[in-house]
Formats: structure tokens, sequence, C-alpha cells
């Protein structure tokens, strides 16, 4: 029960590594909040939190929109008094080489994966302010480092880090942490278009040889939102199998 009695609220949380979250944030002891664009998705996962004895509930949100986000927090914070841990992980793909990529696949996924992160974090910092505490955690991506056909999805995610790394000053002095976690890849929804190709190659080049599982990020959620981590601010840790390892690239590439 390492979140015991903490207010926990997870963007995109009706799907992949975000209900993955939600559902571990839950058995930890949190009242958990599901935020997602898709009414169906947030409902079914808090529906199911509920039914199962945990407190939760869910808000239909794009994060995209700052009043959305606002709207977002100010629920959690009415819903269940407070909000002590923001899990910003939201994201969405629109991949394509930067040659052929259109504005709109460019302007979606900053909107969402960096603006969305952006606005989310405004809104919850001041309360946890006023209460003097709090955690914000970010999934970046192992992107971050390059990927081929995703320049839109890796400056998002990079920029995430920045921003992580920016507001850990910021609010440090208030005992807010925020942290950022890369994953790698992880088999969820948003990677089935990915052909099987892609993902054997990816297979080979994580050092554990395996793909990761929403579980996986979870834990380093987890770990990060609880006081095993109360000294850590500002960080981004890798969840991808050690393949952020240049010398992984070079052996299996
Ligand atoms: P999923 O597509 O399974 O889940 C993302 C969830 O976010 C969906 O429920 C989606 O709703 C929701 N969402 C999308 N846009 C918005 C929005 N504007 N506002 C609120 N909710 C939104 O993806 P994953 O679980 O795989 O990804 C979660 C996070 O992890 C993302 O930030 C992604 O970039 C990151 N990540 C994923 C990796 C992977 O390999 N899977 C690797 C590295 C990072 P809907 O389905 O209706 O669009």
């Amino acid at each position: 029960m390492r979140l015991k009695d903490k207010v926990v609220l997870v963007t995109g949380g009706g799907s992949g590594i975000g209900e993955s979250i939600a559902v571990r944030s839950a058995e930890e002891g949190a009242a958990v909040v599901v935020v997602d664009v898709s009414a169906d998705a947030a409902m079914g996962v808090a529906a199911a939190l509920e039914d199962r004895g945990h407190r939760a509930t869910w808000v239909v949100a794009d994060v995209a929109s700052g009043s959305a986000a606002a709207e977002a927090v100010a629920r959690a914070e009415s819903s269940f008094g407070r909000l002590d841990v923001l899990v910003n992980n939201a994201g969405i793909v629109r991949d394509a080489q930067l040659v052929n990529m259109e504005e709109d696949q460019w302007d979606a996924v900053l909107a969402v994966n960096l603006s969305g992160a952006y606005f989310m974090c405004r809104a919850a910092a001041t309360g946890m302010v006023q209460r003097g505490g709090g955690r914000i955690v970010n999934i970046a991506s192992r992107s971050l480092l390059g990927n081929f056909g995703q320049t839109n999805y890796s400056a998002s995610k990079a920029g995430i880090v920045g921003l992580t790394k920016s507001l850990a000053l910021e609010l440090g002095p208030s005992g807010i942490s925020v942290n950022a976690i890369a994953p790698g890849y992880i088999e969820t929804p948003i990677m089935r278009n990915v052909p099987a190709e892609v993902r054997k190659r990816a297979v080979r080049a994580a050092p554990l040889r395996r793909v990761g599982t929403p579980d996986d990020v979870a834990s380093a959620v987890t770990f990060l939102a609880s006081d095993d981590a109360s000294y850590i601010t500002g960080q981004c840790l890798f969840v991808c199998g050690g393949r952020s390892l240049a010398s992984a690239l070079e052996m299996w590439a």
C-alpha cells in the first residue's frame, strides 16, 4: 500500500499504460481519477476499479485544451479533496518522415504530448504548492533519443524531459517532485499498427530481449509517486529493457 490515501490523477487512463497505472495506483491504496478523451474508456476503467472496492472517478477531457485540463484537476480536487499525484500519460503518434509530415500531424502530437503536460502541470501545481507537497510523473519515451519517422513525437518527448527538469527546479522548494519516465517498446493499443518486423527488431535491440508491458511502466510510476522516491526530482528514468544504451544499439540493432 505504497500510495495509501493518496489521490492520483492519470491522463490517458482509459487504455494501455495509463490503465495499468490507474489499476496499480488503486491497488496501492490511492483514490484514482481516470482522465481520458474517450468517455467509454475512462468510465470503463473507473467502473472496474469501483467494482473491486477501490475509490475512483472519471473525467472526459482533451488535455490539449487548457480549460479542459483545469476542469479535470478541479474535478479531482472536488471529488477527493485534493490531488497528490499527477501522471501525465496521455499521448498520441502521427508518424511520417519529416519531408512528408503535414502540419496537422506535427501540431496534433505537440499539442497533446507536450502542451497537454504543460496545461495539466499548470492546473495541478497551484493546489500542490498551497498544500506544500505533491508528485508529478511525466511519461516521455525512449524515442526522445531519436527515432526514424518520429520527429514530431521525439520532439514532444524530449520537450517533456526539459519541462520536467525546469519544473523540478521551480516546485522543489514547495516539496513537489517532478520526474519523467521514458518507456521503450511497450505492448499497448498505440502499437497496434507497428509491423511485426519492427517489433522483432525492438526485441533484438533490447539487452533484456523482450518488449515491455504496461505493468513495467506502472511499477516505475508507483516508485516515483511513493515515499521511496522522496529525494528524487528532475530525473528521467528509462524503462526500456536497456535499449537506451548506446552500446546496446551497436551490438544488436
Ligand atoms: P494508448 O493509445 O493505449 O493510450 C493512450 C490513451 O490516451 C488512450 O486512452 C487515448 O484515448 C488517450 N488520449 C489520447 N489523446 C488524448 C487527449 N488529447 N486527452 C486525453 N486523453 C488522450 O497508448 P499507450 O498506453 O501506449 O501510451 C501511453 C503513453 O506512453 C503515451 O504518452 C505514449 O507516448 C507513451 N509511450 C508509449 C510507448 C509504447 O510503446 N506503448 C513507448 C513510449 C512511450 P484514445 O484511445 O481515445 O485516443
